[in-house]
């Protein structure tokens, strides 16, 4: 529009001087009409000016829009407008996917039988969560360093257990810190306490680990912890911060030693538990894990952070047997070392191939969702009409844990609990049934405690720490299990 009218304002100008001089040439005119010739040329001249100057001001988003077409009428120019919100929109989706670009870069650092996890933001940020025994401080460290890290940003020690915090006083003291979360649980050994100190001494101050909080880890990635749900926990384990990431279409969650306890407040809670990788709690004890906390995950990956030959006999047969044959991929720390997974926002790879598992059930003969074996594993012989099975028995804290892998509660009254070597028994008490999923304990020896979801059997000690296998019989005198098979 400014256009048109900018020419014939310049046409008629034009045709005013040339009318002004030949009046004057011609000296046909007096002196009084010449000037108003003249001021209506001036007025002209200067209408021109303004609206080239106006014009000016606009170029540059008349230039946007007519690099597209040639506009002439209101009714273009809203369409074109039109056109061009559609298209910054279509930007700003581009602008958000673009922010999901980068690389997110989780290491699972080989601590042996403990936990210590670095993640490496797209905005180079970093997250470090636990970091091993006392002993393994100065792994970290160097690990952390080797993978160029100045600063840590978010701190997480899932909860005062020494394989998880035990290191953190070194990675406190070695980087500069942003924020430090830890579950309100007091915890007296040493090991706790160095790692107080070590955060007085930097001047950090202590947020609170619970479910629900957010961390500030910029726009490109979301980090939310999904536990601890409750104040209170007989087990120090059921206090692990939980963190769940999500980085475009890809996710994560890191449970810590969280069982079956905050596991299920987790799912009662309606979280989004959805995760392509999971880490698997508690180094894959049958504490955790349990079957509708893994299908709420549905996870495509599992890491276990999990020491050789350690004490508990970690991680047990049955969560292999769970993560097995729900196709899950699984890795595990005491085969692979250090497990680096690396998501671009869109899938996740990772540095080392999954470990191969063969899985063999009882009577069906072998499942076997991997192609190879280097691992035979086995529900521990669980008889398929009830599900039950021993989950682990160790020996030297002489606790054993009886879990319901089936979809139904079983009644286990008048089930018995026999240790091999010593040919004593355990009958479980009339009342006694097992949920979906759900574990109980049977403890022996001096320490026998009783507590929720854990029987004594007696304070003498029942289990050889050579060695000494465990079986389980069903009211009607049947063998259920055995531990080890
Ligand atoms: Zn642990």
């Amino acid at each position: 529009m400014a256009d048109v009218i900018l020419a014939i304002s310049a046409l008629s100008c034009m045709i005013l001087i040339f009318t002004a001089g030949y009046h004057l040439i011609r000296r046909a005119v007096q002196a009084s009409k010449f000037l108003i010739y003249a001021l209506a040329a001036l007025i002209l001249i200067s209408t021109i000016g303004i609206m080239a100057g106006c014009s000016t001001t606009n170029q540059p988003t008349s230039e946007t829009i007519s690099s597209n077409s040639g506009l002439n009428t209101t009714k273009e120019q809203q369409d074109l407008n039109q056109q061009k919100n559609q298209s910054q929109t279509g930007n700003n989706d581009k602008q958000v996917n673009n922010k999901a670009t980068g690389t997110l870069k989780v290491h699972f650092i080989d601590v042996g039988q403990a936990d210590a996890i670095l993640i490496q933001l797209p905005s180079g940020h970093n997250i470090l969560i636990d970091a091993g025994n006392n002993s393994d401080g100065n792994l970290v460290v160097k690990y952390l360093k080797k993978n160029g890290v100045k600063k840590l940003d978010h701190v997480i020690g899932t909860h005062p257990h020494e394989d998880h915090i035990g290191g953190l006083d070194a990675a406190v003291k070695n980087f500069k810190v942003g924020k430090v979360y830890l579950p309100r649980v007091t915890h007296t050994t040493k090991t706790y306490e160095d790692l107080l100190i070590a955060i007085k001494n930097k001047g950090l101050k202590v947020t609170e680990a619970k479910g629900g909080l957010k961390l500030d880890v910029g726009m490109e990635v979301t980090a939310e912890l999904l536990a601890p749900n409750s104040t209170g926990y007989e087990e120090l384990n059921n206090y692990s911060a939980v963190l769940r990431l999500s980085f475009g279409n890809t996710s994560f969650i890191f449970t810590g030693d969280a069982e079956n306890v905050s596991e299920a407040e987790m799912l009662r809670a309606g979280y989004n538990l959805k995760a392509n990788v999971l880490k698997v709690g508690h180094h894959g004890s049958s504490s955790s894990t349990s079957p509708a906390f893994l299908k709420a995950v549905s996870p495509k990956y599992a890491v276990i952070c999990v020491g050789k030959d350690n004490d508990y006999g970690h991680p047990h047969s049955e969560i292999l047997y769970d993560l097995a044959t729900a196709g899950i991929d699984v890795f595990r720390t005491d085969q692979q070392g250090t497990i680096i997974a690396t998501s671009d926002a869109n899938t996740v790879t990772f540095n080392k191939k999954p470990s191969e598992v063969k899985v063999r059930t009882a009577n069906t003969g072998t499942i076997n969702p991997k192609p190879a074996s280097s691992t035979n594993i086995s529900p521990s012989a669980t008889s398929p009409s009830s599900g039950v099975a021993i989950a682990c028995i160790d020996l030297k804290t002489e606790i054993t844990t009886i879990k319901n892998n089936s979809e139904a509660a079983v009644n286990i009254s008048g089930w018995r609990l026999v240790s091999e070597k010593g040919n004593q028994e355990f009958t479980f008490p009339s009342g006694t049934t097992l949920a979906p999923g759900e574990t109980i304990k049977i403890t022996t020896g001096p320490n026998a405690t009783a507590g929720s979801g854990v029987l004594v059997w007696t304070t003498e000690n029942i289990w050889n720490n050579d060695g000494d296998p465990g079986a389980l019989y069903d009211s009607s005198g049947k063998l259920v299990s055995r531990y080890p098979r």
